[in-house]
């Protein structure tokens, strides 16, 4: 199949294009479907599966539809993996304009703030200074929030933020869309999938 056959919108078509991807990758192919139509989804998926663009392209193309600040929120467990997931969905939305801005711990606060008060449409975080930027950032807020991923769920689980995801959760909106997105499900992910998931299709590589 093409993305085209999977529903995406010929600009994104064209990004994945000149990005080289040929084709879907199986991930691709079963999530990006359902994603569009509006269900959450748990992706069973390592790194190197294309699951980045799997949960991004839906993302985008929905944004696409009503465009607004803070869209979409991808949580991850590292710095690396944050900017990475940072750079594809500014790759895969080079040609609709899309913001983007990383939230991780060890830099300044203050930059992070200003780049929050520019209204970006995606924000990328790992989760104790997403709170942190939650708690003490005047006029932030993810109330309008229409899509959260968590990503790499059980590396998220394994290095203890749990706690700080029950928080964030408490302040993001029910009404929304969540991937969740692991390599593994293990019991701790069964449960952060039933605290944040509603109906969720399961899809695996
Ligand atoms: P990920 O698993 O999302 O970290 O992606 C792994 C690598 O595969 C990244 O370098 C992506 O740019 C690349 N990639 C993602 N989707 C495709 C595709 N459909 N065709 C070729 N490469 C891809």
């Amino acid at each position: 199949k093409t993305f085209k056959e999977l529903g995406v919108i010929d600009s994104l078509c064209q990004a994945c294009e000149s990005l080289g991807y040929k084709a879907p990758t199986a991930i691709q192919a079963e999530a990006i479907p359902l994603a569009l139509t509006g269900r959450d989804l748990i992706g069973l998926a390592e790194t190197g599966s294309g699951k980045t663009a799997a949960f991004a392209l839906p993302i985008l193309q929905s944004l696409m539809d009503a465009p607004q600040a803070f869209f979409g929120l991808v949580l991850a467990p590292t710095r690396e993996l944050a900017y990475q997931i940072s750079k594809s969905f500014e790759s895969l939305g080079s040609t609709i304009n899309v913001r983007t801005t990383v939230i991780v711990g060890g830099m300044d606060m203050v930059p992070q703030s200003i780049a929050l008060g520019k209204k970006p449409h995606i924000i990328v975080a790992t989760p104790g200074r997403l709170l942190d930027h939650l708690e003490n950032t005047k006029g932030f807020s993810l109330r309008g929030l229409k899509y959260l991923v968590m990503d790499e769920a059980d590396r998220l689980l394994d290095m203890d933020f749990g706690p700080l995801l029950d928080r964030i959760l408490r302040v993001l909106p029910k009404e929304r869309r969540t991937f969740l997105f692991s390599a593994t499900l293990s019991s701790k992910v069964e449960s952060l999938q039933r605290a944040s998931l509603s109906n969720p299709l399961r899809v695996s590589v």
